[in-house]
């Protein structure tokens, strides 16, 4: 029987899974004893839209940010890769953690955000559309399951700004998802679209160049309208999650442009005949080779 798949790799608590109706009781609050013990030691996944926020929180470039504050990991073997933060040099702890707490607490990662609830988004084999789930993580340095509030997670996850973070990042969760739940029917990515991947996901102004550059732009159909709005960060991380759909899983997301739809179509036909004149060989040789068995049995 198949499981759920879950993204990314689980906590070494294991969690119980619970929906967003269920209550906690947890609240963290500057003056707590353990302030900062979270931060300390951290092993963090960026989303795609956490990126985004954190290189224009610090005014960089995707491409600064993602050297200088990130590293990147599989998040499968021989799979497509997410990022993680980069701990300070030499140590565990995060590079935005002061005295005074998060150095970007507006623009704080979903992890951080949801901490000490994790998000698990799983599709069943046998379902079509994702659900989300969460796992309460108590880890014994966190000291804030011992205040007196209780909360409901759906509240907690309004308080913590997460239906915004979750929403933007909901086409990059489907495509991982999809990857994972698809396993080896869909055989490892090419090192090519590994490389889209990740570009298109994490490195989103090199990915506004590529969209820009004559050779995309000769091959899809885009509007003024789509154009205009790549120059929103955002706008063109939902855009680059659609062209990945496109990419990773042959989904028809982006119109082609006439002529690219012709020159699609034409390879399309060569390849089915391609494939049928290779079957049609393999029948033939199959054929020889038996007659040539039988040549044999009946040879005087
Ligand atoms: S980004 Fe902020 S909340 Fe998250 S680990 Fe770093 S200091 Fe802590
Ligand atoms: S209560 Fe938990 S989340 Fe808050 S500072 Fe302490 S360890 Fe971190």
């Amino acid at each position: 029987m198949s499981g759920p798949q879950i993204p990314f790799p689980q906590s070494p608590i294991v969690p119980a899974m619970v929906e967003a109706s269920h209550e906690i009781r947890f609240q963290c609050r500057r003056g707590i004893d353990c302030w900062n013990a979270c931060c300390s030691n951290i092993d963090i996944t960026l989303t795609p839209y956490d990126v985004v926020r954190l290189k224009r929180r610090l005014g960089l470039s995707s491409t600064q940010f993602l050297r200088d504050y990130t590293v990147p990991y599989e998040m499968e073997k021989d799979g497509i890769a997410g990022v993680k933060f980069r701990p300070v040099d030499g140590g565990t702890a995060c590079r935005f953690m002061g005295a005074e707490g998060c150095g970007v607490y507006s623009d704080r990662p979903t992890a951080c955000r949801y901490y000490p609830v994790a998000l698990l988004s799983m599709r069943k084999q046998d379902e079509a559309t994702d659900r989300d789930s969460y796992a309460l993580v108590k880890e014994d340095h966190c000291h804030g399951h011992l205040e007196p509030r209780t909360i409901s997670i759906a509240a907690y996850r309004e308080e913590q700004g997460l239906p915004e973070y979750d929403e933007l990042a909901r086409g990059w969760r489907q495509l991982v998802l999809k990857k994972k739940s698809s396993g080896p029917s869909l055989g490892a990515p090419s090192l090519r679209s590994r490389q889209l991947f990740f570009m298109a996901c994490y490195d989103i102004d090199v990915f506004r160049e590529f969209v820009a550059a004559e050779s995309f732009q000769s091959v899809f159909a885009l509007t003024d309208e789509e154009q205009r709005s790549f120059a929103d960060d955002v706008a063109l991380l939902q855009f680059a999650f659609r062209f990945l759909k496109q990419v990773l899983f042959g989904e028809q997301t982006i119109p082609l442009k006439e002529e690219a739809a012709k020159a699609r179509q034409e390879a399309l036909k060569a390849r089915r005949m391609e494939e049928e004149r290779e079957a049609a060989a393999r029948v033939l040789n199959e054929e020889e080779g038996s007659a040539d068995g039988a040549d044999e049995g009946f040879d005087d």
